[in-house]
């Protein structure tokens, strides 16, 4: 269980790595208001980070950090990018199921508990990115119609999920 869980902090580090590398390619390519939703998306995965590794040091275990892959630093366009984000999240359901999988035969229940966030939040996850694909795909070719999208999806603000265990607030001496 506790490899499992040292190698979701690099998964969820990973994450959000590869969201703030489409928020700049975003951003270069003109789409801010898209680049500010993707980076609203790389703070929240730093804060999924953080609860793996909070929830270790609270076990009494070692915290073990793995390598971060290098992101890809461009794509084709929007919708390759959101494209790219929701596979991205369809692989950390994956995840998150298998972690579950691995707790329920350990009989772990502290962690097949912390878990159960992660259950839902990925269902949020995979329905906020491929919801965007979708848009795009309504956008179609039509500039304005992607224009005003893009503006629309800026409006995201970063807010802590009150909900999320084993998080602490930043600024905190516990904070990673
Ligand atoms: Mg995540």
């Amino acid at each position: 269980m506790l490899a499992e869980l040292n190698q979701q902090i690099m998964e969820e580090t990973y994450s959000a790595y590869i969201y703030h590398a489409m928020a700049a390619d975003l951003e270069h390519k003109g789409y801010k208001g898209m680049a500010t939703w993707m980076r609203v998306q790389a703070r929240e995965e730093k804060i999924h980070a953080d609860i793996f590794y909070n929830f270790i040091l609270e076990r009494g275990e070692k915290v073990e950090l793995w390598a971060i892959e290098k992101p890809p630093s461009t794509w084709e366009g929007p919708m390759e990018v959101f494209e790219a984000a929701y596979a991205h999240e369809q692989h950390i359901t994956g995840r998150i199921n298998h972690m579950v999988k691995v707790a329920r035969e350990l009989n772990d229940n502290a962690a097949y508990n912390m878990l159960q966030w992660f259950v839902e939040e990925q269902v949020e996850e995979e329905a906020n990115t491929s919801e965007a694909v979708q848009q795009i795909e309504i956008a179609g070719g039509n500039s304005h119609a992607l224009l005003m999208l893009d503006r629309e999806m800026g409006a995201r603000v970063f807010a802590v999920p009150a909900s999320a265990p084993y998080y602490t607030k930043p600024g905190q001496a516990t904070d990673p």
